[in-house]
């Protein structure tokens, strides 16, 4: 492969070649119905049963999910919402925009997915709502943390933003919670042709006022019963979109996973630090290691042709934007924070494009010694 020819992060031509969209376009087209029409209708009940749960209320975006899942359980100003740190802001957003108070927790070192330990701690004082992030793909020690959560009598919401069919012998990520959102932005394992989100749950209450709230707050039409709706609707195009390649999610799933693996025999021996599973509670969304100098190994791998990123660079607490009324103490995440970085994988990118990053990582170590 020529040198000059930069292997992306990602590639949505990639990732949705052979996909006719065309077909699912134009039935919503010649159909004129745009909101709130069958697609929706089919593709909550089709998503629904691939994650294993009763329902799925579809709204605008993977944030909005979030938002409106607080809500939905009741969280308001002055409620404790427990979260991560190095999930990229996501559930701290929410928190805020609902009016809540995030209280950080630490991470695994080796999963960097919550930390039981740290979770019992921040349990000793009352919270509202764990959210549990199944942060690049990896499925979080979701049984131990629900059974915290629950002894301690708070709500369970996992983010699966990035982990769209991760699964255990317990059951696939989103239906282990009391409620989970999704995201269906473009670079998602499943994503739509533009913003999209989902949240799913098996409880009839819950499931009843997400779908109150996502709406204006309307029981029936024009009647507002629930404080605090909104307007946060997935789109007919969208959903069309979503249905097409749901069927297509278990396979490219497998194909990330491929690279993952290929990467981690490839990489073997070198100091840096790869991710736990290659198993099907991974499904390889982003593939992070964690390296020393990144700062000189992403240059190196930019000049290379390798494009990479860091997936996060800034952790929760250290965001400037709100002011924090506790102070918080995490080790893992903190440390993680300054070495980690993705690797392109994504379902699309080539054997040799493959071998190339191997080839630039591995040279990258071999000119430093
Ligand atoms: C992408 C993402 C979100 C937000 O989804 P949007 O659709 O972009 O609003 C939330 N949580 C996590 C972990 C994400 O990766």
């Amino acid at each position: 492969m020529e040198v000059n020819q930069t292997v992306p992060l990602f590639s949505a031509a990639a990732a949705n070649a052979g996909i006719d969209f065309s077909e699912p376009l134009m039935r919503v087209v010649n159909r004129h119905w745009y909101i709130m029409g069958e697609e929706v209708k089919a593709f909550e009940r089709e998503f629904s049963d691939y994650v294993g749960v009763e329902h799925c209320i579809s709204v605008a975006n993977g944030s909005e999910a979030l938002e409106i899942a607080l809500l939905a359980l009741g969280v308001g100003p002055g409620d404790r919402v427990i979260t991560v740190a190095n999930a990229g802001f996501y559930s701290s957003t929410a928190i805020r925009a609902v009016g809540a108070e995030p209280v950080y927790v630490d991470v695994n070192e080796h999963s960097l997915t919550m930390c039981p330990a740290s979770l019992e701690k921040a349990l000793s004082r009352p919270a509202k709502v764990v959210i549990v992030t199944h942060l690049y793909g990896q499925l979080a020690e979701i049984e131990t943390l629900a059974q915290m959560a629950k002894v301690a009598g708070a709500a369970v919401l996992e983010d699966c933003a990035q982990s769209h069919g991760a699964r255990s012998s317990g059951g696939q990520c989103g239906s282990f919670g009391d409620l989970a959102c999704f995201s269906f932005y473009p670079t998602k394992n499943l994503g739509a042709l533009g913003d999209g989100g989902a949240i799913v749950t098996s409880s009839v209450e819950i499931a009843e006022r997400l779908r109150t709230l996502r709406q204006y707050g309307w029981s029936t039409k024009y009647h507002v019963t629930t404080a605090l709706g909104r307007n946060s609707r997935l789109d007919e195009m969208q959903a069309a979109i979503l249905r097409v390649k749901l069927p297509l999610l278990d396979q490219w799933n497998e194909q990330r996973r491929h690279i993952a693996r290929r990467y981690t025999q490839g990489l073997k021996g070198l100091p840096v630090t790869l991710p736990v599973s290659l198993e099907n509670d991974f499904v390889a969304h982003l593939f992070v290691l964690r390296v020393a100098d990144r700062e000189a190994f992403t240059q190196y791998l930019k000049e290379h042709g390798v494009s990479t990123d860091v997936h996060y660079p800034v952790p929760d607490h250290w965001q400037t934007a709100y002011t924090l009324t506790e102070q918080f103490d995490l080790p893992v995440t903190e440390s993680a924070c300054s070495r980690l970085v993705s690797l392109p994988c994504f379902p699309g990118l080539t054997e040799s494009q493959v071998n190339r990053v191997i080839e630039v990582v591995n040279s990258y170590f071999k000119q430093r010694t």
